[in-house]
């Protein structure tokens, strides 16, 4: 069974019931998705309130999205932020601290949905925390489910808590399944821009630089996920989501480079239908539909423009040169501690190629080392997890080729 992802959409009926207004949490509400999400909030606002923000350091501008939308919660997730902020620039908001106020947010009781936009591992508790508490998730936090995808999924069949993806990917395929029987599905595709680099051989990787990595051509990402972009790594961690997500098994994933970023992914049904989600890129929509669904609503994302003409292609990916690839469908066959030591180490050395450390290439062979000499449990808890991250990025951190 997918991960509460609602069984009626998955069979197929719908759903009439009117939604009332969702009082909302959004965790990393300074960063890409979090401002995202407050655009569809500002033009949903009939729907949509917000009721927590959490950001990491940047309180001033915590400060005026908490003036506008009028947040009752405040969590600035660095404890050294006390210090530099002036009294009452929150006004009557509940102000909170560290790990400890952001899963003050995730939990309050007045939340039914909570975005969790924070990258990286670092938004895996507040998850958790929103998952215990019993919320309705949008995870747009892909680390949440590398990390921890069995024991979330576990968590999941024992609450009320559901997730509903906002990884634009994850969420394609969930549109998609709506259109038939989740028994009937032969295999999920998620595409795959190829990044700056599609096309470059092995050698030619080898010279990138942190600056040539950065001008990504499709999508307004941070630095890190950029770099994944780059690398493909982004794709590798989006098969171990998926995998979780809808419950699959790893032969019923597959890539495809699809340049144009139009179609977001697609799910073929076993009587060879492949149904498709298109729309032009941006991450507004996923982030509306998860905060709509059911319903749908007139939005502020671009529409497509049929009047002018489009080309789609669909290359199959070179994983000789992006060997990354590789690593997402191995950890996602093997589960248990992988998903947390290979998001641990590419972290780590994505930060290393960043501080012109690592050369591009050497991203995937730590994390393949890293990720082969671990100490592997394939049932582990959550505290297991977090000292097998904190083991693979002391490894990454020191590791020469
Ligand atoms: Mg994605």
């Amino acid at each position: 069974m997918p991960l509460r992802i609602p069984v009626e959409i998955v069979d197929g009926a719908c759903w009439d019931q009117p939604v009332s207004t969702k009082h909302i949490a959004i965790l990393g509400s300074t960063g890409s998705i979090g401002t995202s999400c407050l655009d569809v909030v500002r033009a949903l606002s009939e729907r949509v309130q917000v009721h927590g923000l959490t950001a990491h350091t940047r309180w001033k501008e915590l400060s005026q999205q908490c003036q506008e939308f009028g947040a009752h919660q405040i969590a600035l997730g660095d404890m050294g932020t006390s210090v530099a902020i002036h009294n009452g620039c929150f006004g009557t908001a509940d102000v909170s601290y560290g790990q400890e106020g952001i899963e003050r947010v995730a939990t309050h009781p007045d939340v039914d949905f909570v975005v969790s936009g924070i990258v990286g591992a670092a938004g895996l508790r507040g998850t958790w925390a929103a998952l215990q508490a019993g919320k309705s998730i949008g995870l747009a936090n892909k680390e949440t489910l590398v990390v921890a995808g069995s024991i979330i999924a576990e968590q999941l069949r024992k609450t009320d808590a559901s997730l509903i993806p906002i990884d634009s990917e994850h969420s394609a395929i969930f549109q998609a399944l709506q259109c038939g029987r989740r028994s009937d599905v032969r295999r999920v595709i998620l595409t795959a821009s190829g990044g700056p680099f599609r096309g470059w051989s092995r050698s030619q990787l080898a010279e990138v630089t942190p600056e040539r990595a950065l001008a990504h051509p499709t999508w307004d990402m941070g630095p890190k996920i950029t770099i994944d972009s780059a690398t493909m790594m982004n794709k590798a961690l989006e098969v171990i989501e998926a995998r979780w997500l809808f419950d699959l098994d790893v032969e019923q994933i597959d890539v495809v480079i699809h340049p144009q970023s139009i179609v977001h992914s697609m799910v073929e049904f076993v009587d060879g239908s492949v149904m498709a989600q298109m729309s032009p890129p941006d991450m507004r929509l996923p982030i509306q539909y998860a905060l709509t669904y059911p319903e749908r609503h007139p939005g502020i994302s671009p529409r497509m423009d049929f009047a002018q003409p489009h080309t789609l292609e669909f290359i199959p990916p070179d994983r000789e040169a992006f060997p990354a690839l590789d690593l997402g469908f191995e950890v996602a066959q093997r589960g248990g501690t992988c998903g947390a030591v290979l998001n641990a180490a590419n972290e780590v050395a994505v930060s290393r190629f960043l501080n012109g450390d690592l050369r591009f290439v050497d991203i995937p062979r730590v994390c393949q080392e890293v990720l082969n000499n671990h100490d592997y449990d394939p049932h582990p808890s959550l505290d297991e997890l977090f000292r097998q991250d904190a083991w693979a990025r002391q490894e990454t951190k020191t590791w020469r080729s």
